[in-house]
């Protein structure tokens, strides 16, 4: 089925055939349908689905012409979401004369109100700032006929609940509603039912899971030696982008640090970085100027970052559904990727989960003609018998990444 036959608008279609889409994605063909004829929908999709295009088409086709009060409302746990969904709605609106702001924390209030007063159809907003402008009366959601909980169990995860609950509360009774995540534990399955009317779920299970799709491995290494072999991969992979994820803010200043003196073109994305400085990362890294984003767990999630060729995940992300997330940064759109993880000792038990999680066990590969220092895990495979792991060699990826780094 194409876009055509799903009853978009004439502009809208026009949109999307700007943006070069041929056919629309599962999650699109099952929602596009259902929000045009007016159904409350649960979607449970992850980013990378096309899950942004699946709710934004059909409420564009809906809204006709601009208005001067907000009729949609976005809403996003993080200011990066909300940033690039902002981005995909003017580009999706760009045919019709639908006006769009983005309201998140961390930047003046200003340009915000300026936006908000001279009245715009879209909102995309993250909680707390939102809560701001309509605490101070810059923003009424009186008039919103479509909402998004977008995200929504990212949302929970972050505290921002109380708060969402708070604008829900604030919009009409009628209205249209929406909402994505890509998991629903009780909490959310509370707010659907307080917060959404008969709604229709839509399950896409298709898309298979990073750790099937992208080739990833262990890279087991003594503490005293984590610094080097990040180092010695880098130099030997032939990569494009690559982002290296670290569990602290710390720990991304410090790698950052170390590659920019290995003349690697460096920058650093963690939240105690000014908002400045999260968009100026990012909008490097995607025009190419950086090559390697070194970043915590705020950039594993959700950031649609085209044509990252490995993940290096420089410590073992504690919890497991982050290493999901993280490799999946690489190999998206069948692109094919790497995704290389330094395990020390200490990372035994969680190692153990992440493989518990994907159901699979690792590979574990040593670096080619790296001079190791003893660690014990290169005992695991002799004394723990039959399904053990077993080491490969590695020149990195199985050799064909090998030579000098970059271009
Ligand atoms: P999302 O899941 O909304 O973050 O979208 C992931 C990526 O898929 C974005 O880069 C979109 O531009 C792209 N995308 C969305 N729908 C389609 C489509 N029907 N065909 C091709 N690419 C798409």
């Amino acid at each position: 089925m194409s876009f055509a036959q799903l009853g978009l608008s004439a502009h809208v279609l026009e949109g999307v055939k700007a943006m070069g889409y041929t056919e629309p994605t599962a999650i699109q063909l099952r929602a596009i349908p259902l929000i045009l004829e007016g159904r409350d929908v649960i979607g449970s999709a992850q980013t990378g689905t096309g899950k942004t295009a699946a709710f934004t088409l059909p409420i564009l086709s809906k809204l006709g012409s601009h208005q001067k009060s907000p009729r949609v409302l976005i809403l996003e746990p993080t200011r990066e979401l909300a940033s690039q969904v902002e981005t995909a709605v003017r580009d999706y609106c760009r045919f019709t004369d639908l006006t769009v702001a983005v309201i998140y924390g961390g930047v003046g209030y200003g340009k915000q109100r300026e936006a908000l007063s001279t009245g715009v159809d879209i909102l995309v907003a993250t909680p707390g700032r939102l809560l701001d402008h309509m605490q101070e009366g810059a923003c009424r959601l009186d008039h919103i006929e479509f909402l998004v909980l977008d995200e929504a169990d990212r949302m929970l995860d972050m505290g921002f609940l109380p708060d969402v609950r708070r604008i829900v509360e604030s919009c009409p009774k009628k209205r249209q509603s929406s909402l994505f995540s890509a998991t629903v534990p009780p909490q959310i399955e509370t707010l659907i039912q307080w917060a959404m009317n008969n709604p229709e779920t839509v399950e896409i299970g298709a898309r298979r899971s990073p750790a099937e799709t992208v080739s990833h491995a262990l890279y087991p290494v003594n503490s005293m030696q984590k610094n080097d072999l990040l180092i010695e991969i880098m130099e030997r992979l032939h990569y494009d982008s690559i982002i290296v994820f670290c569990r602290t803010k710390q720990n991304a200043d410090q790698v950052g640090s170390l590659l920019k003196r290995k003349n690697h073109a460096v920058t650093v994305l963690h939240s105690n970085r000014t908002q400045r400085e999260r968009e100026d990362a990012l909008k490097g890294f995607r025009d190419g100027k950086y090559e390697v984003l070194v970043a915590t767990d705020i950039a594993a999630r959700g950031l649609d970052i085209e044509g990252v060729s490995h993940v290096i995940n420089y410590d073992v992300p504690q919890h497991p559904e982050d290493y999901v997330h993280r490799i999946g940064r690489t190999g998206r759109a069948q692109a094919s990727g790497d995704a290389l993880t330094l395990m020390l000792a200490e990372d035994r038990d969680h190692v153990a989960s992440i493989e518990r999680f994907i159901g699979q066990t690792i590979k574990r590969e040593k670096l080619d003609k790296f001079e190791y220092k003893y660690t014990s895990l290169f005992d695991d495979t002799k004394s723990s018998g039959g399904n053990a792991p077993r080491f490969r060699q590695s020149r990195v990826s199985g050799g064909y990444h090998f030579g000098r780094s970059r271009k």
